[in-house]
């Protein structure tokens, strides 16, 4: 409530108007003038809002002035007048003044003015309350946006909580917030209760606490949930760490609410504040609760997706190697089976005896065919298979291929017709995995072709930009991510066969598939040629598309780049940029200070590996070896597996002393695994 203070030298007048005062149950004060600084010193002192003088103390218009002139506070001041005086303001003196009171004071008059001060001053109050209301919701409707734009893509739980505590603190100014955290079966974590508090509860508090929002969080739909082990994480703000916060806690203002997207429920929350909790207060808190929910559920969903990832993964390598070594008990016998039936048909046996064993034979190698396919799937899933890479003319494969299928498509009454060019570029390849490709994609033109059909092999050199990126099945992932290399012998292998359907096309190069069709049943085979085909290409950093049409024939090609226009890798040498999820590391070690230096010198040279303009080369003594590190982001292991072929083939040619280690870097298992 507003101080007044009467000033007057006349007792009478002070004890008339303060009458009036009580009356109003105004708080006043009176004050008997004897000289200027004394009073001027007691208003100083006393926080007055409102100060009546009266006229007949000596110079009222310069105490009115000073009054007037203390700072940051504006006093009301009213002039109880002498109207007969009333000629002698000034102009400048009447500017202190803010109101007028005629001698002799008439009640009524004085009773009026009392009345509406106090209607204007409530008015004032309410007008000051709203604005402070408004203010307070301004400001909370601030931190609710930035949390927001904190909360939105974060992926860490624990964060995420903090930041909530730290918005409800902002928002709610809370006395104590607590927190009961669900366990989680993704990331296996426990019950836990998390405390954030301005003084330090005591002991008795937080196990009432505890039984509160346990309860509070079994009425929520959690009835069933098991709360008989909940770890304590307290936060105490240290300025009020010598505090106490005893159960006096329990009469505050409390706001409670799970924390749940449809049925889950991630958390409840429980807070106290002492100065009770508005209307909108209520709503923030409430626009919290499910300011969070969204990404709390968003980070469960990405860690069970995650988990389910590491799991197939783990499942599919298990599979891989049991694929493996099933395939290697399989073959054993098959060498001796294939022996004895050799032995069985160099005798004198007679026409059934033969025709048999020869069934025989042929199903041996038709099984061992599936079994080295198997063996070669489960290499490549493991990242096992070692591509033996040399620079080589593709003519020598093509020769053979075209050779090793001559009677097979005399058998079958067909015509084989091949245009090699003359003048083939070499290429940078594993000819056994080339003659695999050329032959499996053979086989399968011989095999999906009815008798008295056509196969035609042929080559062309072509540019990156006359292949259709949009018809490409292979690459898996290099030609599209890195797509190095300018020049390509193209091998097109085609048929008029019964074609394929353009909506299995893509269907064709997934494991274990065949489409189904009278020739599929004949013709055997378990649908995984085509699989590994695409594997052994994108190694290559080459390429494999169809174009097909049903019951007019099919055509292969494939692209493979040419050495000489293999373009150079570009790499990082500097060791401190950020390790990614596809980061390869290559480290050389040398026991001479030169060696590495010469040795990058002439890759980069033969132009097999070119350094980013922020390069930096590493290099360190590290047990009387020099270190060279080679970073490789985003590169595909494939790719990389070739790069580093190469550079291994650069280093077996000159004499460097350099020992070359190779490592993916993994995230699941965040470290380094050496593959060499
Ligand atoms: P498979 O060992 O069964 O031949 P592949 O992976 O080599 O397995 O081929 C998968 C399927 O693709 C075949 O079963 C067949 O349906 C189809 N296919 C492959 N090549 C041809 C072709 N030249 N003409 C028609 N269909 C083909």
């Amino acid at each position: 409530m507003t101080k007044f203070l009467i000033i007057s030298k006349n007792n009478n007048l002070l004890c008339e108007i303060s009458e009036c005062f009580d009356e109003h149950e105004l708080e006043h004060s009176t004050y008997i003038y004897s000289n200027a600084e004394e009073t001027f010193n007691f208003i100083k002192e006393n926080e007055f809002a409102s100060i009546l003088i009266d006229d007949d103390i000596e110079n009222y218009d310069i105490l009115s002035k000073k009054i007037k002139s203390i700072e940051n506070n504006d006093i009301f001041i009213t002039l109880i007048y002498n109207p007969n005086s009333i000629d002698s303001f000034s102009n400048d003196f009447s500017g202190f003044i803010d109101n007028f009171i005629q001698k002799p004071i008439c009640k009524n008059i004085l009773n009026s003015t009392l009345n509406s001060y106090i209607k204007t001053k409530k008015n004032i109050d309410k007008y000051k309350e709203d604005n402070k209301e408004l203010s307070r919701s301004l400001y909370q409707l601030d931190v609710l946006y930035n949390t927001s734009s904190k909360l939105s893509g974060n992926l860490d739980k624990e964060k995420l909580y903090e930041i909530m505590f730290e918005t409800l603190e902002k928002t709610l100014s809370f006395d104590l917030a607590s927190a009961l955290i669900y366990a989680q079966n993704y990331d296996k974590s426990e019950n836990k209760l998390i405390i954030h508090s301005l003084k330090k509860p005591e002991n008795s508090l937080l196990e009432i606490i505890k039984e509160k929002i346990i309860s509070i969080a079994k009425e929520n739909n959690s009835a069933d949930a098991d709360f008989s082990k909940v770890l304590l994480e307290e936060h105490i703000k240290p300025s009020y760490q010598n505090q106490n916060l005893d159960t006096k806690l329990l009469n505050y203002d409390k706001l409670a609410a799970p924390i749940k997207i449809k049925d889950k429920t991630y958390a409840t929350l429980l807070i106290y504040r002492n100065k009770p909790f508005s209307k909108e207060d209520v709503v923030c808190f409430q626009t919290i609760v499910h300011q969070i929910s969204s990404p709390l559920r968003a980070i469960t969903l990405y860690n069970e997706i995650k988990n389910t990832n590491i799991e197939l993964k783990k499942l599919e390598r298990i599979k891989s190697e049991f694929v493996s070594i099933v395939s290697h008990e399989l073959r054993t016998p098959l060498a001796p089976i294939n022996n004895s039936l050799d032995i069985v048909l160099s005798d004198n046996i007679s026409d059934t005896t033969r025709h048999f064993a020869n069934m025989a034979k042929r199903n041996v190698s038709r099984l061992s065919g599936i079994i080295e396919d198997l063996l070669d799937l489960s290499r490549i899933e493991t990242g096992k298979f070692d591509f033996k890479y040399k620079k080589y003319n593709i003519k020598t494969s093509l020769d053979t291929i075209s050779k090793t299928f001559e009677n097979q498509i005399k058998e079958k009454e067909m015509v084989l017709k091949t245009h090699f060019e003359d003048h083939l570029p070499d290429i940078y390849a594993d000819p056994k995995r080339i003659e695999q490709i050329l032959s499996n994609l053979v086989t399968n033109a011989i095999k999906f072709t009815p008798k008295g059909g056509k196969i035609e092999i042929s080559t062309k050199i072509i540019n990156n930009n006359e292949i259709n990126k949009g018809t490409l099945i292979a690459p898996i992932e290099n030609f599209a991510t890195c797509n190095f290399n300018e020049t390509f012998i193209n091998i097109s292998i085609k048929d008029t066969g019964i074609g394929i359907k353009e909506e299995d096309i893509n269907k064709i190069f997934d494991k274990f598939s065949q489409i189904e069709n009278s020739l599929t049943r004949n013709a055997g085979g378990v649908g995984l040629g085509l699989t590994i085909t695409k594997h052994f290409i994108d190694s290559h950093l080459g390429g494999i598309w169809v174009e097909s049409k049903e019951n007019e024939g099919s055509n292969f090609n494939v692209v493979i780049p040419v050495y000489s226009d293999i373009k150079a890798f570009e790499i990082d040498l500097n060791a401190s940029k950020k390790i990614n999820e596809t980061t390869n590391l290559l480290t050389l070690k040398a026991s001479n200070k030169e060696s590495s230096g010469n040795f990058i010198k002439q890759l980069k040279e033969e132009n097999i590996i070119k350094l980013t303009k922020n390069s930096k080369e590493i290099e360190y003594l590290e047990n009387d070896m020099y270190i060279y590190k080679i970073y490789f982001p985003n590169l595909q292991k494939s790719a990389f597996d070739f790069m580093t072929n190469r550079i291994e083939n650069s280093l077996k040619e000159g004499e460097y002393g350099i020992v070359l280690e190779k490592a993916t870097y993994k995230k699941e298992s965040e470290d380094y695994s050496l593959g060499m």
